[in-house]
């Protein structure tokens, strides 16, 4: 330890790492003892920005920003968040704070990323409390140790804050970087702060950064803690569906995104061996997390079936934990006097706290027809669940829909064809339509919808005679609800350096033509099946398909001709053509940690505190687009903006837009695509590659070429970009019915074009955009935005153009 004196004669302490202190005659000296840091490991040099804050990567953002420009369809353009409101922002008015409709939308969208990253954050926080309280060790005492075939434990920490992970001690020190970090954005989300839509859109950037790193701390805590999958392949098959659940048992239905309590039932359930007489079923990612688990349970469903399954009273006990619970679990399911155990602080629903009661007593006062109760014991949750479970199935007979015939032809015989429901639905259904054809016998166009109505219940609320429409949805489909039977690749958590040691060259050269990640939740436009049809697009051409959430699990209930799920019909691997399933919402770090690990493992890149660098290796060189075709939740926000900061682009559905923002490209715009070559010391300009960070598409038609088309990068060699523009207007040609009228902006050289089609498109380079072609030689002399060059090295980032990366290489 060194004590000196400063400029001013203060006395400065600085850092003692190990050894003793003594203080000799020292006056007015106060000695604090904070945290006594073990010495980091040099498990490679430290990068430039360790524990990045507010303003460390904003160079990065602006970089982003400037070329993907924030483009904002506001919902609301009046701002109630303070008493001084609420505010008319139109016609460039501003606030009684000085703020204007741009910042004021930047400012929701950061509202919206912080509630994110908050979700995620408070989970991982509560796994590390779980962890210590259920295995009895301290978190200092669990390794972080992934199996032989992963080195790079926790790629998204190493790249963040520097901190290589040997337990889940140093995984909690990143966290509390993370709570530090969403204290200060929200802070500045305070009235009179921040001014700038695109600081807001920075900061933003900043939280989502921290989102996926609390989804890395929150995975890998329960994947060591709990002996999850630790990334092998080959996975067993997860029954996923309303009719997978055995009705003759008794029914434990799990809600949420927090697995700990799921896995005390399931523990409980071995233990008692109960296999034969419960059966333990979940809804949303606590679904695929206790499969990690325990992959006898089953999953019920995606979010958007929660209603769908809580009113077809299957469940004899309800458990819910955090997140993506509905708000009126209570009454849905006191309505068929179904108990519900809240087991996380987060969702309590006014229920009271019985944590510290004998178990036998809560199971008595839930056996007493109380609604609910609050147990926060993840130890004490198993026995009480399935013990109320079976008390309650010996009472019921057969599980019939809530409905009897009479009861659904007067319901349907009620219906006045106000239109209320069609108003309020989001997915436009015209419910007026399906009742009347049910009045008059035909039930088919009811049972239809029942796939796209994502059970939200707005239009019950507006319906002048009280029509329980979603009952009458279950009753019409009640076959298929029993019949509805699919397999889900049980989620597998990391992707192993030896699979990246593979792909790594394939996707940075282009011969894999992408990696597409199929995320979020199942607000889809047009029903479940979309979630299918994407992902069997994609794998069947050898693009690299991970999914996560419950787009993985709606993607498992549909088969092809020979009755195989996308699951079955490809392999479990992280590689082309093959469909990996990672698990729940906060597997998703994974598929950033992929691609940090292409960037260390293929490029020998330092990723150690050097975002900026990896992401702009990401930008330009990892073919990459994210998919959250149903996205809806404020974690889906977060999620697609740490995405994003990432350097990979993201497709949402029609409801996406609802998030107020979008990241657009402008193709025509010069100056938004320079970039440095590193290889010529020169600015180049570049094709639309990338072209858009996140943008929302109208339907899978036209998202499906949308995503070939961003998996483009500059770096992609003539024979990559050849593969990826073949393509890309394949999938136009199958989809739209027409040539994407964009395809000759990717196209620099003649090796370029697919090889079947190379003269016909020569031809069409040559008539409808003017190029000049050599045909003796069927070169192209003029015309693409750039000449084609193998050794074509690309940066966004100034300094990197200058200083040069940072390898690992040996030299
Ligand atoms: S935060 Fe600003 S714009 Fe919003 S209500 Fe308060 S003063 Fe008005
Ligand atoms: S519950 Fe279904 S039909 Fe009713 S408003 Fe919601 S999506 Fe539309
Ligand atoms: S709101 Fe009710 S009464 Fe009106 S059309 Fe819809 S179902 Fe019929």
């Amino acid at each position: 330890m060194r004590v000196l004196k400063n400029e001013y004669g203060d006395w400065m302490v600085l850092e003692l790492r190990k050894g003793a202190i003594f203080v000799d005659e020292l006056r007015n000296v106060s000695i604090k003892i904070g945290e006594v840091a073990e010495e980091e490991e040099e498990w490679a040099p430290m990068g430039p920005t360790p524990f990045p804050q507010i303003e460390t990567l904003r160079n990065w953002d602006f970089i982003l920003l400037k070329r993907y420009k924030p483009f904002y369809a506001p919902y609301c353009d009046m701002c109630c968040l303070c008493t001084m409101g609420k505010c008319d922002l139109t016609e460039n008015k501003r606030g009684a704070c000085g703020i204007n409709l741009e910042a004021q939308t930047g400012r929701i969208v950061a509202i919206a990323v912080a509630i994110g990253t908050a979700c995620h954050t408070g989970h991982a926080r509560h796994m590390l409390h779980d962890i210590e309280h259920v295995t009895g060790k301290k978190l200092e005492e669990i390794p972080v140790d992934l199996g032989p075939e992963i080195a790079e434990v926790a790629p998204l920490t190493q790249l963040i804050t520097g901190i290589k992970p040997k337990t889940l001690a140093d995984l909690e020190r990143a966290l509390r970087y993370v709570e530090e970090q969403i204290t200060q954005v929200m802070d500045s989300i305070h009235t009179g702060q921040e001014g700038s839509y695109l600081d807001y859109e920075s900061k933003a950037f900043h939280l989502g950064m921290m989102d996926a790193l609390g989804k890395e701390i929150a995975d890998i805590a329960q994947i060591v803690a709990f002996n999850l999958p630790k990334g092998e392949s080959n996975q067993p098959l997860i029954d996923v569906g309303m009719g997978t659940l055995d009705r003759n048992k008794a029914i434990v239905l799990v809600i949420g995104h927090h697995a700990p309590p799921a896995f005390n039932i399931a523990d409980y359930i071995e233990q008692n061996k109960l296999n034969d007489e419960v059966e333990l079923a979940g809804i949303c990612c606590t679904a695929h997390d206790v499969s990690r688990y325990w992959p006898k349970a089953k999953i019920a469903g995606s979010l958007g079936r929660q209603l769908k399954v809580v009113r077809s009273g299957l469940a004899d006990v309800i458990v819910i934990d955090e997140q993506c619970i509905r708000a009126d679990i209570l009454y849905h399911a006191g309505k068929l006097g179904i108990p519900v155990i809240c087991t996380n602080s987060k969702a309590m629903h006014g229920l009271p706290d019985m944590t510290r009661r004998d178990p036998k007593e809560v199971i008595k006062y839930l056996l007493d027809g109380n609604p609910g109760v609050v147990v926060l014991d993840p130890l004490k949750v198993g026995e009480i669940a399935v013990e109320v479970a079976r008390a309650r199935r010996k009472k019921r007979g057969e599980i019939k829909p809530v409905l009897s015939e009479e009861q659904f032809m007067n319901y349907a015989k009620a219906c006045t064809q106000c239109g209320n429901c069609t108003i309020a639905c989001p997915q436009k259904i015209r419910v007026g339509d399906l009742m009347e054809a049910a009045e008059k016998g035909d039930r088919k166009p009811l049972e239809e919808k029942w796939d796209v109505c994502i059970t939200c219940g707005r239009c019950e609320q507006v319906c002048p005679k009280k029509i329980p429409i979603i009952d009458m949805f279950n009753f019409a489909a009640w076959n298929r609800i029993l019949n509805e039977k699919g397999k889900v690749r049980r989620g597998r958590g990391p992707v192993r350096d030896s699979e990246i040691r593979n792909v790594g060259a394939p996707i940075v050269l282009g011969t894999i033509p992408g990696v597409i990640a199929i995320v979020g939740c199942s607000n889809y436009p047009n029903g479940t099946k979309d979630a299918y049809t994407i992902m069997n697009e994609f794998a069947s051409r050898n693009y690299i398909v991970v999914t996560t959430g419950c787009m993985a699990m709606d993607a498992g209930l549909y088969k092809d001709e020979e009755g195989k799920t996308v699951y079955e019909k490809y392999k479990d691997d992280f590689n082309g053509g093959c469909v990996a399933n990672l698990g729940s919402c906060v597997s998703n770090a994974h598929i950033h940690g992929a691609a940090i690990k292409v960037a260390r493992i293929f490029a020998m890149r330092n990723i150690r505190a050097n975002f900026e660098e990896i992401a702009d290796y990401i930008l330009n060189r990892v073919g990459a687009c994210g998919v959250a075709w149903g996205a809806y939740s404020q974690k889906a926000a977060s999620i697609a903006t740490g995405v994003n900061r990432l350097g990979i682009p993201v497709v949402v559905g029609p409801h996406g837009s609802k998030y107020r923002r979008a990241f657009l490209g402008r193709p025509y715009n010069d100056e938004d695509w320079m970039v440095y070559d590193v290889r010529s010391g020169q600015k180049v300009r570049i094709e639309p590659a990338p072209q858009d960070l996140l943008v929302a598409a109208e339907t899978v038609e036209e998202a499906i070429p949308l995503i070939a088309k961003l998996c483009f990068r500059p770096n992609d060699t003539d024979r990559g970009r050849s593969i990826k523009l073949t393509h890309y207007i394949d999938l136009s040609l199958k989809y739209l019915g027409r040539m994407p009228d964009d395809w000759h902006l990717y196209v620099r050289t003649e090796s370029d074009l697919p090889l079947a089609k190379r003269e016909e498109l020569l031809k069409e380079l040559e008539d409808k955009h003017g190029w000049k072609i050599d045909w003796s030689r069927k070169k192209i002399l003029e015309g693409p935005i750039r000449p084609y060059h193998a050794g074509f090295n690309p940066t966004c980032v100034e300094r990197l153009f200058k200083e040069g990366f940072s390898s690992l290489a040996k030299k």
